[in-house]
């Protein structure tokens, strides 16, 4: 597939193009077009030529666009899937997942768009009124991950357009088609040109400054690795946009003696080895009380050997490749690391080649127990399939190294207890705290993180609160 450009209703490609490689194989699947300065500035100067225009609708038409973009994504589905698994590798039930899921997005949202309400204040004088009303900010420039292309994109768009928002897009460089796809569904509606924008580049930094330092960009919506997040922040400091950042995450997954082991055994398969464990919200450390850790460990081991890795494509894979060779080190490193400083191999621990596992970048499904917090794997966020077991005494032990991150994303908590499952999740210092549930994301419920996973909220209200303003009318009459 060739991915091009989309800029004030026009599909446009230029002269060069970057490949896009399946993660499964290493071989070239498709290309996409490179934007440069020039483009980018069109970019934000159609979003912002169009959004008076688009901030003037009803909210009610809003929604109604939301909702055809929802069914041409449905309509779309089956070519949107391949794509998603061809660039990011994942199994197919998994990219059928996120379709579905963006799918949600844009379905609340259609519907959130007219629970946007102001407010009256009491004044001080019988002839004076506040009035309090929420205005769309603007331009919106939203920069989305790999690891979920289209669902990114989705969890951005929606909110924005509610509330009225234009938008120009800028997907990873790995997984430029599916959103490309995605956005192809989108324009084919009511949707004005310009209203939304999709950029492509392997090189962001060269567009950078063209797409975060102009003006006429009021936010700037991004999904990514903490480090990029903060260099966002501090280049676009000078017009002081608005920032939700959504960033990396360390969940700490915490297995109590009295919780159901088997349970927390899913709990940490649907967790841990969705999109081969390259997930924010993924359990990346988990502690188990000493008097389980055993059974617990066993049971575990069963069903991550169970696993079946391979390309995504093939029935049955539930594990599908790393997205590239840089993610692929990193796995090696953590695992290399942990073993050198007494971490137990219970299963896997390896590269997978040979055969369907050529050209690609697979990792065994890994579980190692003995790990302590000394170790990168208990320190950095691994991105990988790698389910390391700690050990912990009580509450206020597990409680303390759970918090002792600068993350603060998700956290997982298995208990029967209920006094228990209260205190411990009052305590965790995270955005978000699944308890006995490992996916707790959904688009009706605030979605973010706490301390250095980010700033801000996508979800429920609050998210689309993140695209509006505040404006006080003062009337005196
Ligand atoms: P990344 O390297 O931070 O990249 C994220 C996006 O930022 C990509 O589109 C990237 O473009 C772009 N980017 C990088 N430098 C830029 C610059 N100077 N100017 C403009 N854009 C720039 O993250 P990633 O490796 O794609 O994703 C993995 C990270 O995302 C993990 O840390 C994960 O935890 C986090 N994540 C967080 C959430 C959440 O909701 N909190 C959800 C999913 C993922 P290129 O691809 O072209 O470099």
């Amino acid at each position: 597939m060739d991915a091009r450009c989309y800029v004030d209703g026009a599909w446009v490609g230029g002269d060069r193009w970057f490949p896009v490689t399946d993660p499964a194989s290493g071989e070239q699947i498709g290309r996409a077009a490179e934007a440069d300065v020039t483009l980018t500035a069109a970019a934000v100067e159609a979003a912002h030529r169009s959004f008076g225009s688009w901030a003037g609708t009803t909210a009610g038409e809003r929604g109604d666009i939301l909702r055809e973009i929802s069914a041409n994504v449905a309509h779309e589905a089956d070519r949107i899937v391949e794509l998603i698994v061809a660039e990011q590798g994942k199994p197919v039930s998994q990219a059928r997942f996120e379709v579905s899921y963006a799918r949600e997005w844009l379905d609340w949202y259609a519907g959130e768009a007219r629970r946007v309400y102001g407010a009256t204040i009491p004044a001080g004088r019988h002839d004076k009124r506040l009035v309090v009303q929420r205005r769309p900010l603007g331009v919106a420039v939203a920069i989305t991950p790999w690891n979920f292309p289209v669902a990114m994109v989705a969890r951005k768009l929606a909110p924005a357009l509610a509330a009225g928002c234009t938008l120009v897009i800028k997907p990873a460089e790995q997984t430029p088609l599916s959103p490309t796809a995605f956005i192809e569904a989108a324009v084919a509606t009511a949707l004005p040109p310009g209203v939304v924008n999709l950029i492509h580049a392997s090189d962001p930094s060269s567009i950078s400054e063209a797409l975060l330092c102009d003006p006429r960009v009021r936010k700037i919506t991004f999904t990514g690795s903490t480090e990029v997040g903060k260099a966002l922040l501090r280049v676009s400091a000078g017009h002081l946009p608005r920032m939700s950042l959504e960033l990396g995450g360390h969940a700490p997954f915490i297995v109590f003696e009295d919780a159901d082991l088997e349970a927390a055994v899913r709990g940490v398969l649907a967790s841990k080895f969705q999109v081969a464990g390259q997930s924010c919200l993924c359990a990346n450390r988990i502690f188990v009380q000493e008097s389980v850790e055993e059974r617990f460990t066993q049971l575990l081991a069963d069903a991550v050997s169970g696993l079946r890795v391979g390309p995504g494509r093939l029935d049955d894979v539930s594990v599908g490749p790393l997205i590239d060779e840089a993610g692929f080190q990193k796995v090696e490193r953590h695992v290399a690391d942990a073993l050198a400083a007494g971490a137990h191999l219970v299963t896997g621990g390896s590269r997978l080649t040979g055969g369907d596992y050529d050209g690609g970048f697979f990792f065994a499904p890994t579980v190692l127990s003995s790990c302590t917090d000394g170790m990168l794997l208990a320190r950095e966020e691994t991105f990988g399939p790698i389910a390391p077991i700690l050990c912990f005494d009580d509450e206020a032990d597990v409680i303390e190294r759970a918090n002792s991150s600068a993350y603060g994303l998700a956290a997982y908590v298995y208990t029967r207890d209920l006094g228990r499952a209260w205190r411990v999740s009052e305590s965790l210092e995270y955005g978000i705290v699944g308890v006995n549930d490992p996916t707790p994301a959904t688009p009706s419920a605030p979605f973010g993180g706490f301390k250095e996973s980010g700033m801000g909220r996508e979800g429920g209200h609050e998210g689309i609160e993140a695209f509006l303003e505040t404006k006080l009318v003062s009337f005196v009459a």
